[in-house]
């Protein structure tokens, strides 16, 4: 382990208990998409010690230009199939549990609060309202990721009793449109689900995060970088009834 991981241990910040932290965890990623697929990829490589892979969706040949863990043959199959043999032929240490179906609040709820962190890489409102609910509820940290056209953002809410949450910066309307059909550039969504798991991993270490409460917004054509401050909302369904 020392030799594999010896690049994460050499950093001050990480060490031998840092590295050993990792392997501690569970992470739950929805979502194996554009965003999904570059952060299991590299928590895989990392050295995390479960994963908790969830999609529904089989491969479909529009996937293939920024979903990079799928490649012309696996076309047709369930992508958290592929997913695991792929993330365990890179490291076969790691554990992987894979749900091919759409779950409930409640039975969301009742998964993710086993686990450490969940990465949400949905790519549609409704789930993503759903997961951020489950996450609030069980107070389990949660990063919300997405990317349409040439734009990304990012947000880390910890959950630890009290908002804000996702549910307090979008109003029901918002969000409502996806990839399908507005387009994304292919790197868009790589980039994000790279600093998704970059976020997470900083956590684990102990490293501040700087996007706590704060959504990240990228837009690739202006190569402008905006951060705006979340508060909890006093009308939110999710976090202001507690
Ligand atoms: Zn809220």
């Amino acid at each position: 382990m020392n030799n594999r991981y010896s690049r994460h241990i050499s950093l001050k910040e990480v060490g031998d208990q840092g590295q050993d932290r990792l392997l501690k965890k569970t992470i739950f990623i929805l979502g194996l998409g554009g965003i999904g697929s570059p952060a299991a990829l590299y928590l895989a490589s990392s050295g995390i010690g479960r994963l908790v892979l969830n999609d529904f969706d089989l491969i479909d040949e529009s996937n293939l230009s920024r979903q990079i863990l799928f490649n012309e043959s696996d076309l047709g199959n369930l992508k958290v199939d592929v997913v695991k043999k792929k993330l365990n032929a890179i490291n076969s240490n790691l554990k992987v549990d894979t749900i091919d179906e759409k779950l409930s609040v409640n039975e969301y709820s009742k998964i993710i609060s086993k686990t450490s962190f969940v990465l949400d890489c949905s790519d549609n409102f409704e789930t993503r309202l759903s997961i951020s609910q489950a996450a609030y509820e069980s107070n389990i940290p949660i990063i919300h990721g997405s990317a349409i056209r040439f734009e990304g953002q990012l947000v880390v809410f910890l959950n630890n009793g009290k908002g804000p949450c996702y549910s307090c910066v979008y109003s029901d309307n918002e969000w409502l449109e996806n990839c399908q059909g507005n387009g994304v550039l292919s790197t868009v969504p790589g980039l994000i689900g790279l600093m998704m798991t970059s976020e997470l991993l900083k956590i684990i270490f102990g490293i501040k995060s700087q996007l706590v409460n704060i959504l990240l917004l990228w837009d690739l054509k202006d190569n402008t970088w905006k951060k705006l401050n979340i508060k909890p909302n006093p009308n939110c369904k999710i976090c202001s009834r507690c």
